[in-house]
């Protein structure tokens, strides 16, 4: 076994991971670990994100942050945490700035200065990007690069961390540090640290549907109740209506029909070639007006209906476009789907609404405090700023900006203590490991259970949510969780899949209860929560809902914190 010590551990290596980490060092951390169960720099959604970065440079038209933010907390439905949301707005210039500085390559235009596009409910154009697709690629390799140049910050990959670690063992006692398995050694390994940042990014993978990489499963909000943090508005998740199905797309953004919409119209049509939009109250030939949750309401009730495409969801189509408009509009992008085998300009593709992002998370103060002594939380893996719905374009400066702040405060804190690292604490979470180790011989394995997980999130707790479908999701995922242990896992630890499935299995659950359980109790309509049993908003319910694990690991889900 190894044990390794720190003065801040960062959880997930991602663009708020890696900005905290460069941010620790900047404060002075002299010894800052980053890790990442995939490779650091390359995992999650940061380098996923192909389109665009919203920040109030004002380079276009003149813009300021007090405008964001309006736009931001118009956009959270009376939800929006407005101190952390104030945060994202005010400081999203100066980190896209400093990105700038460190040659991630912004857009620009011909004058020099950034190029800023609108994005839906952005009041002005405020969206900077690089050039078609390479957002996110560009910010996590420019951040990869500037972590590389600082002698304070060690990188560490294929590390699953599996449990926080506090000083007296207690959930919510003050943290000591963290214990991992290295899948690529398959050893237990123990990190003393004076301060821990969760950056491990969002749950959408627990979604049958989904636009998320492989890690993406909820980990860091299991790590955080398992410490005694709360987590916020976690029932708050985004639902992309034409999410990419089919045919298969490899390299490119599931997301990125948007823009295309926006551009060129583009027709929905159910799976004998209908536009069927205008049986729900729209009527598009102005150009793509259908907001997102009036497209998801149609497409899923076109599929329901029996009237969807092959792959379960409705057509998207260009065919109309002429394809000289298309090579005008998207160039690179129609080479790239070309070699996907897609023509744009003589098939339709399949879409459908798929889990985008999280708006909840674990809850934070504005240094990024969650309520255990020494836990931080940064990027998607902390709730509060979006509230019910989140801005096009929104979290990649969440990352950065609330990155560089968890990195600021948690190299404040640990300049102020000692280690307070025992084994004792770890030995459960140890003992866990020992047990994968050994193998066990259930019936179904992790993988199938997931698969199950997946389904029914899909099913009972999609973008169209009601009581009865709720409670059923609350119930079986209890069951689930408690034959948890019952799993089938391969013996070994080394690069062993079964053990990688049930980790994220495990904490999958936790995060999809969380999820269900806070929706089955939130009876109104907002923003991404809708309810066929309660379509209305209630002002009522203007106010964020809380979990906590309790003692014996059950999910309590109340008002206050
Ligand atoms: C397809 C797609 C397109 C998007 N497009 C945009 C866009 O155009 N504009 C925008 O603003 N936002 C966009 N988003 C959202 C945005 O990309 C994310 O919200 C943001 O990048 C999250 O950054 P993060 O650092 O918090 O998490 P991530 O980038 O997801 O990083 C989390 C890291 O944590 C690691 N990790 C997880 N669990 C563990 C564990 N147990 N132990 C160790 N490591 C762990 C993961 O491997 C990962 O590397 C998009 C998202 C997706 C999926």
């Amino acid at each position: 076994m190894t044990h390794l010590e720190c003065d801040v551990l960062i959880i997930g290596a991602g663009g708020a991971g890696m900005y905290a980490a460069i941010a620790a060092a900047r404060a002075g951390a002299g010894h800052v670990l980053i890790a990442d169960k995939s490779l650091v720099g390359r995992g999650g959604a940061t380098i996923m994100a192909q389109m665009t970065v919203a920040a109030a440079l004002g380079e276009e038209c003149p813009d300021d942050w007090t405008a964001h933010l309006e736009d931001t907390l118009a956009a959270g439905r009376g939800l929006c945490e407005e101190s952390l949301a104030a945060l994202l707005c005010r400081e999203a210039p100066a980190r896209i700035r400093e990105m700038a500085e460190w040659r991630v390559g912004w857009a620009c235009r011909a004058d020099g200065r950034i190029a800023q596009v609108t994005a839906p409910g952005h009041s002005r154009p405020r969206c900077c990007y690089v050039d078609f697709l390479n957002t996110g690629p560009a910010v996590a390799a420019t951040l990869r690069r500037r972590i590389g140049h600082v002698a304070a910050i060690r990188r560490l990959g294929n590390l699953n961390v599996t449990d926080i670690v506090t000083a007296d063992g207690e959930r919510g006692g003050e943290v000591a540090g963290a214990v991992a398995l290295d899948s690529a050694t398959g050893e237990a390994v123990t990190i003393a640290a004076k301060a821990v940042i969760i950056a491990t990014g969002g749950l959408t993978r627990i979604f049958r549907r989904n636009s998320a990489s492989a890690n993406m499963g909820g980990d860091g909000y299991a790590l955080a109740l398992g410490a005694g943090a709360d987590l916020v508005d976690m029932e708050f998740v985004q639902f992309f209506p034409i999410g990419h199905l089919a045919p298969r797309l490899v390299g490119m953004d599931p997301i990125m029909w948007d823009p295309f919409r926006y551009k060129l119209g583009g027709r929905l049509l159910d799976g004998s070639g209908r536009e069927f939009l205008l049986d729900y109250g729209s009527d598009e030939t102005g150009g793509y007006t259908t907001p997102r949750d009036l497209a998801t309401y149609a497409i899923e009730r076109e599929v329901a209906a029996g009237r969807g495409s092959p792959h379960g969801g409705v057509y998207l189509s260009f065919t109309h476009v002429p394809r000289s408009a298309l090579e005008a509009a998207f160039g690179p992008v129609i080479a790239r789907l070309a070699k996907n085998g897609i023509d744009l300009g003589h098939m339709p593709v399949e879409v459908a609404p798929i889990a985008h992002y999280h708006m909840g998370g674990i809850a934070v103060d504005e240094r990024m405090r969650s309520r255990v002594p020494g836990l931080f939380a940064a990027g998607e893996a902390a709730g509060g700023a979006n509230g019910a719905n989140r801005l096009s374009g929104n979290a990649i400066p969440e990352a950065l900006v609330f990155g560089e702040r968890a990195g600021r405060s948690a190299a404040a804190y640990a300049a102020t203590r000692a280690h307070g690292w025992e084994r004792g604490p770890a030995a459960p979470a140890l003992e866990r490991i020992r047990r994968l180790a050994e193998g066990s011989r259930g019936e179904l394995s992790a993988a199938v259970l997931l698969d199950e997980l997946r389904d029914l999130m899909g099913t009972e707790v999609g973008a169209f949510r009601n009581a009865a479908g709720l409670a059923r999701a609350v119930r079986r995922l209890a069951d689930l969780r408690a034959g948890l242990s019952a799993a089938a896992i391969a013996p070994g630890l080394q690069f062993n899949p079964t053990v990688a499935d049930w980790l994220e299995l495990r904490a999958s659950l936790v995060a999809a209860e969380a999820v269900a359980h806070a929706a089955l109790l939130r009876e109104e309509s907002r923003g991404a929560h809708q309810r066929e049993d309660f379509p209305e908003t209630d002002p009522g319910w203007a106010r964020s809902q809380y979990v906590r694990m309790t003692g014996e690991g059950a999910l309590t889900v109340g008002g206050a914190r």
